[in-house]
C-alpha cells in the first residue's frame, strides 16, 4: 500500500488487503463525519483495520507521572506503560463487560454479542506521540478482527479458524522482530471478534475510469469514503452508533497500551491504508486489507487468502513505516533497507521477511538507520509459512499477489 501515493493524489490504493486504523482521541470525535461518509459511502470488500491508541496515565523519563488523561488532558508519551520485553508469544486480551456467542474459535475466540454491564465505563483516553504522526510499535498491542462478510457470503468457520491462524502468525513475526531489535513489544489478540455481512445488490457501481489515472498505479478515488462506509454500516449492524462509537467503547474495555482495529471484508479488492491526514478526521486513520488481491473491487473468485504478511505490512504503515519498494536504493545509505524489508516485500516468505534499520526507525524501534538489531534471531513457529485460505484446491495453487 503506497503511502506516497496518497499524498499526491489524495487517496491511496494498493494491494490485496485493507486495513484501517483508527486513533480515537474523543469518542465524540467527528460523530458526524462518519454519518455523512456512512452515509455516501459505496461497498468495498475486504478487511479493515483500524488501531486506536490509548493510555491510561504517563511517566516520564524519570519515572514521574507527569498527568493522567482523566478530565480529558492529552499527555504525549513516547513510553508504553507495558514495558515487558517480547517474548515471542501472542496471548489473548480479554474485551471486559460483553456478551459473547460460540462459534468455531471458542472458548478462546468468542463473537460479540452485546455489550454487557460493566460496572464503570471508563472514560477514552486519548494516546499521542509529540513529534510523530504515527505512534511508535511498543507495549502491548492488542488486535480486534471485524468479519464483514460480503456479497451476502459470511465468514465460513473454516474461513475464521484460517485467519485466526494467520492472525497469531503476524503477531508471532512481529513478536520476532522485536525480539531482534531488543524492544518491548507484546502482541494479543482480543478474545472476543465481531462480524457483519452485507448483501452488496446496489452497490455494483463503477465509479472510476482506470484510464484517468494514467502511470497512476490506479487510485480509486472513492477509496476512503467506500471504507468508511463500510465501518459505518459494520458499526451499525452491531448496535452502536457509528464507528467512533463502536472503536471507543469496545477499546475501553481492552487492557493494552495500543488497540489496532482488522476489519477483514470478505472480498477481492485493493489494499488503502488512510492515514488520520487522509480520513480527515483527526487522530483517526484507515487502512484495510481485501480477503484476495485484485487490483479494482470484486466478488471474490476462490476462497478468502489470511494473510499474515498482509496483516503484518498494513500494520507496518499505521505505526508510520513507509512503503520502500519503489524507492532506489542507491539514495539511501547501505544495508539499511533490502528485498527482505517487510515494507519492500521481495521476497515470499514471511520468516524471510525483516524490520530492517530503516523502517525500525520509521516505527520508533530506533533512532537512527545507523543502528542495528543485536538480538537473538527466533525461529517462526509455525511450520507453514505462507497465509492460509480457505479450502478450495483451486484456491491452493494460485500465489497470492500481495499488498504494495
Ligand atoms: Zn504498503
Amino acid at each position: 500500500m503506497s503511502r506516497t501515493l496518497g499524498r499526491r493524489a489524495g487517496t491511496w490504493v494498493a494491494g490485496a488487503s485493507l486495513a484501517l486504523g483508527v486513533g480515537i482521541v474523543s469518542s465524540r470525535l467527528g460523530a458526524g463525519v462518519w454519518a455523512w461518509l456512512g452515509a455516501g459511502a459505496a461497498g468495498g470488500g475486504l478487511w479493515a483495520l483500524f488501531a486506536t491508541f490509548r493510555r491510561t496515565s504517563e511517566v516520564d523519563s524519570e519515572g514521574n507521572a507527569v498527568g493522567s488523561a482523566e478530565g480529558s488532558v492529552l499527555v504525549p508519551s513516547s513510553a508504553p506503560r507495558d514495558n515487558r520485553p517480547a517474548d515471542g508469544e501472542v496471548g489473548i486480551v480479554p474485551v471486559l463487560g460483553v456478551i459473547a456467542g460460540e462459534g468455531p474459535l471458542a472458548p478462546e475466540f468468542r463473537p460479540f454479542e452485546a455489550l454487557g454491564p460493566l460496572a464503570e465505563e471508563p472514560p477514552a483516553r486519548g494516546f499521542r506521540v509529540w513529534g510523530r504522526r504515527f505512534p511508535p510499535l511498543l507495549g502491548r498491542v492488542a488486535i480486534v478482527s471485524v468479519f464483514v462478510g460480503r456479497d451476502g457470503q459470511p465468514w465460513s468457520d473454516d474461513e475464521l479458524v484460517g485467519a485466526h491462524r494467520a492472525l497469531k502468525r503476524a503477531g508471532a513475526w512481529i513478536e520476532r522482530e522485536a525480539i531482534r531489535w531488543q524492544v518491548p513489544v507484546n502482541v494479543d489478540l482480543a478474545d472476543t471478534y465481531f462480524s457483519s455481512v452485507e448483501e452488496d445488490a446496489d452497490r455494483e457501481v463503477a465509479i472510476f475510469r482506470p484510464d484517468d489515472w494514467g502511470g497512476m498505479g490506479l487510485p480509486d478515488p472513492d477509496a476512503e469514503a467506500r471504507i468508511l462506509g463500510i465501518l459505518g454500516r459494520t458499526a451499525a449492524a452491531l448496535g452502536f452508533a457509528d464507528p467512533v462509537d463502536l472503536i471507543g467503547r469496545i477499546g475501553r474495555r481492552i487492557e493494552a497500551d495500543q488497540i489496532v482495529w482488522l476489519l477483514h471484508v470478505r472480498r477481492a479488492g485493493k489494499s488503502i491504508a488512510l492515514p488520520s491526514d487522509a480520513t480527515g478526521i483527526p487522530g483517526v486513520a484507515v487502512a484495510v486489507c481485501y480477503a484476495q488481491e485484485e487490483d479494482f473491487e470484486a466478488p471474490m473468485s476462490g476462497p478468502p487468502f489470511a494473510d499474515p504478511i498482509t496483516f503484518v505490512h498494513e500494520l507496518m504503515h499505521l505505526f508510520g513505516a513507509n512503503d520502500k519498494y519503489d524507492q532506489p536504493r542507491s539514495h539511501v545509505p547501505h544495508g539499511t533497507v533490502s528485498e527482505r524489508d517487510i515494507m519492500v516485500l521481495g521476497v515470499e516468505a514471511l520468516s524471510r521477511l525483516a524490520v530492517e534499520p530503516l523502517t525500525a526507525v520509521e516505527i520508533g524501534w530506533a533512532s537512527s538507520p545507523t543502528e542495528r538489531p543485536t538480538g537473538p534471531v527466533r525461529p517462526l513457529r509455525s511450520a507453514a509459512d505462507g497465509g492460509i485460505r480457505g479450502t478450495s484446491p483451486a484456491g491452493k495453487k494460485k500465489r497470492p499477489r500481495r499488498p504494495r
